[in-house]
């Protein structure tokens, strides 16, 4: 896949989460967050490298008390990923999170309390070196600002998100980001696009409570797109109620619809019609789930007949065209072979994987060449 250069990209100062760099001219991260009880180190690993293997570049984990905090050190231990502690109010979590290595917390300094204690957890992220996190949502917005606006809108939102900011700032701390969230995708926008013209440091999108599967996956696509299109977005979570896995999966289809990142095969498929000559969906279906392993970029369609078919192909690594009786195989964007539909799917996966072996093996070479 051909990325896109993001020309019109936000200019955002750079922070630096465990190995992972957010904002400047970074990669847009994808994160998600787990839903084990971070007491249970055991269930809490499995579902971070389930995560990682999905293709998460950042995890947050809640650590709402001192048990989670201890776990959280633990977790910490054993995950190849950089992990973000996730705190509320309480800025002892804060305090021992960052005893345990985290490499970013989140927490809102204008929820904390007195100033001493959020002098202390400043302090204590600076020594360390970590990067905080401010998450503004409409959900829990300041009631002041509920009074004096009558209702979370975009320029409350903003107010609240300049509070916390102003808060870091008069202790000198600018090594921060920020996300503006809300359930509506409107009002996201507007707050994303007013938040991102007063600040510079790096935007961590996301449409919060977006949904279910289905339904929060459109919301974040059209949320999430507009601001990206728009060069607003370092870093991103899709929320959905929905296992965390899905998440990533679907900031990843969002970034490589926008040919911002790409990762694993770009399926083109047709929607299929009375013309198709075998099985489209059955097909696709196949491959999308024996295919969830593959890194490498590639560009795969799947189409049913000859209106659409070898102007897909032209441009993939792999296509198939149906015809009848035989479909026909297109590798590097010519016509090579014909098949019947009968084993199709594990025909192409075949093919599929053989390709990838063979990106694999010239990767291998320039590296070898070039040491
Ligand atoms: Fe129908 Fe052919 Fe279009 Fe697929 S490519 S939807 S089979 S006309």
């Amino acid at each position: 896949m051909n990325l896109k250069n993001q020309n019109n990209r936000r200019k955002s100062r750079q922070i630096k989460i465990g190995d992972v760099l957010v904002g400047g001219d970074a990669d847009i991260s994808v994160q998600s967050m787990t839903n084990t009880k971070t007491t249970d180190v055991k269930g809490t690993l499995a579902q971070i490298k389930q995560l990682e293997d999905a293709g998460a570049d950042i995890v947050r984990v809640s650590v709402p008390d001192k048990d989670s905090a201890d776990a959280f050190a633990k977790i910490k231990k054993g995950s190849n990923l950089p992990l973000v502690a996730d705190i509320h109010f309480d800025h002892m979590m804060a305090l021992e999170a960052i005893k345990g290595k985290a490499d970013c917390i989140r927490i809102n300094p204008g929820n904390i309390g007195k100033e001493e204690k959020v002098k202390q957890v400043v302090s204590a992220a600076k020594d360390n070196g970590i990067p905080i996190r401010v998450g503004v949502n409409a959900g829990s917005l300041e009631r002041k600002l509920q009074i004096k606006y009558g209702e979370p809108n975009a320029d409350a939102l903003v107010e609240s998100a300049l509070g916390h900011i102003n808060i870091l700032q008069q202790l000198n701390f600018n090594d921060f980001k920020l996300s503006i969230k809300a359930s509506d995708v409107f009002l996201t926008i507007e707050s994303y696009r007013k938040i991102a013209k007063l600040i510079d440091q790096p935007l961590h999108l996301g449409i919060t409570e977006a949904g279910g599967f289905r339904s929060g996956t459109v919301k974040s696509a059209v949320g999430l797109g507009a601001l990206l299109l728009d060069g607003i977005g370092d870093t991103l979570r899709v929320s959905l109620a929905s296992d965390p896995v899905d998440e990533i999966k679907v900031g990843w289809d969002i970034l490589k619809s926008l040919k911002i990142r790409s990762r694993g095969i770009n399926f083109i498929a047709c929607p299929t019609c009375s013309r198709m000559n075998f099985d489209v969906i059955g097909t696709m279906n196949k491959l999308e789930s024996r295919l969830e392993d593959i890194k490498e970029d590639l560009d795969v369609a799947v189409i049913g007949c000859y209106v659409n078919g070898p102007g897909e192909s032209k441009h993939t690594s792999i296509g198939v065209t149906g015809g009848s009786p035989k479909n026909l195989i297109y590798i590097d964007g010519k016509p090579d072979h014909k098949v019947e539909g009968y084993n199709l799917a594990e025909h192409l996966e075949k093919l599929i994987r053989d390709k990838v072996d063979k990106i694999k093996l010239d990767k291998d070479s320039v590296i070898v060449k070039s040491n």
